[in-house]
């Protein structure tokens, strides 16, 4: 009898999904470790959904780890706090791991100096009203650290017609390989907590939920025993099936609510908040302090130490690889999970706050990962069966390979794909149906804006 069984806990989930290989047990078990600081950061100013941070700073400035260097500008914006005490050697365009240069400020470290933290005065949560916690959200520089990089502040600013009865609170971590929301529950247990306070009073909710898979029931079994008597937070545990992780797959899955078409989770009562990003805001606002580093899985079998490393936002690629024992080459990176991750093509990239995983793949690795040969679509429907959001992923890659984008949209619900890509996953013809749908939803909007 397992643990779930010995409690009494049903376990939730959604229909369809898919089932990888999880690839977690080498760093799932070992403990988060500091990586030591590179020589040089690269700080882009647009490491958010939303407008770039302003620099504050001037080339040849002096500063000091948690110092201000770059603010919010306007309310769908975050400020950018220094990770290192050190100089501005430059203000300029920086490669990026999305490919087109974008606006950095590198930073050069002082050899031998107090790393210290640059902290504001305590700030009491039980104190502050919703309004002034928002505030305060926004002043730590925090985005949703499982990828997406939205403003967490502005999440969690409700619209006032609607009302939020629940904080969903997703350690489902659902990636293969990826184990940095594994770590941060079992060993920040009580920052993780802090954090949930915070949203629960930002947001009026009167009860939080943290949804785990039922692969991580050492992290269960910790946050059961650290959630408060009270009843107001609770454990919610969930099959292990990918894209378990995915807002609208736990709201169905825990709480049997459906968002609308093109809506947010808002619209059901519900705000979603991966761990990670919860319990680094647990740790932070409290002592009135920035975001300047992450939790960041690295492994994978290209790698000789793989782990989970508390890494300074802005340490470049190169040097977390040559740290770790990289043996392969820059073609074998994915930043983020081998499902919904991306390439990476250079070395000299920095780790920014979306990052929760770099993927280091042998040759042998990447072709399992990424067959090359291409078949024509046999209708087997496996990729209508694995589709999350009950779209038609064949029909919406016949279109897409005859460049009917706007039927694809209008017709069959392109917008409602959120590029899981169970599809692709599935397919027994290699079609790369996710990387279509990226295409022609990009076209889509390129479009719009030109007409705009
Ligand atoms: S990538 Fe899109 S179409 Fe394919 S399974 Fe995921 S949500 Fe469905
Ligand atoms: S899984 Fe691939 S081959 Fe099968 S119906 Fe879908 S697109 Fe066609």
């Amino acid at each position: 009898m397992d643990l779930m069984q010995l409690l009494g806990i049903g376990k939730a989930t959604f229909s369809h999904g898919v089932h990888p290989p999880e690839y977690k047990k080498g760093t799932g078990s070992s403990k988060i470790r500091r990586l030591s600081f590179s020589p040089e950061m690269i700080l882009p100013l647009a490491q958010h959904f939303g407008a770039p941070s302003l620099p504050v700073v001037h080339e040849g400035q002096e500063v000091v780890r948690g110092e201000v260097l770059a603010e919010a500008d306007g309310f769908m914006s975050v400020p950018l706090h220094s990770p290192a005490t050190g100089v501005i050697r430059k203000i300029g365009l920086m490669p990026t791991a999305r490919g087109p240069k974008t606006e950095s400020i590198v930073l050069k470290l002082h050899a031998g100096v107090s790393q210290e933290v640059l902290y504001g005065a305590p700030q009491n949560i039980a104190d502050m009203t919703p309004e002034a916690l928002i505030d305060a959200v926004r002043n730590t520089g925090m985005v949703g650290l499982g990828g997406a990089s939205f403003p967490t502040h502005a999440k969690m600013r409700i619209p006032e017609d609607q009302r939020v009865d629940t904080v969903l609170v997703n350690g489902c971590e659902c990636e293969p390989y990826l184990t940095t929301d594994h770590r941060v529950m079992m060993e920040y247990s009580m920052d993780l907590l802090t954090g949930i306070e915070v949203a629960m009073k930002a947001t009026g909710a009167a009860r939080a939920i943290i949804g785990i898979e039922d692969n991580k029931p050492d992290a269960i079994e910790a946050l059961l025993k650290a959630c408060p008597a009270d009843g107001n937070v609770t454990v919610g545990v969930m099959k292990t099936k990918y894209p378990q992780g995915a807002e609208k797959m736990m709201i169905k899955a825990l709480l049997n609510r459906e968002v609308p078409s093109g809506d947010y989770p808002a619209a059901v009562g519900v705000s979603v908040y991966n761990v990670a990003t919860l319990t680094q805001l647990g740790a932070l606002l409290p002592q009135c302090q920035g975001l300047i580093e992450r939790v960041v899985t690295i492994t994978g079998p290209g790698i000789k130490k793989p782990g989970n490393y508390l890494v300074a936002l802005g340490t470049p690629l190169r040097f977390v690889l040559e740290n770790l024992g990289f043996h392969g080459d820059a073609d074998h990176l994915i930043m983020g999970g081998p499902m919904m991750g991306a390439s990476v093509a250079s070395l000299d990239v920095p780790i920014t706050k979306g990052i929760s995983g770099i993927l280091v793949l042998t040759d042998e690795a990447k072709s399992k990962q990424t067959p090359r040969k291409v078949w024509p679509c046999i209708r087997c429907a496996y990729c209508v069966r694995a589709c999350p959001v009950h779209l038609n992923p064949s029909e919406l890659g016949m279109l897409a390979a005859k460049r009917q984008y706007q039927t694809m949209e209008e017709k069959f619900n392109l917008n409602d794909c959120f590029e899981c890509g169970c599809c692709t996953y599935v397919c027994p013809s290699a079609i790369p149906l996710v990387q279509y749908f990226r295409i022609a939803k990009a076209i889509n909007r390129e479009n719009r804006e030109r007409v705009a």
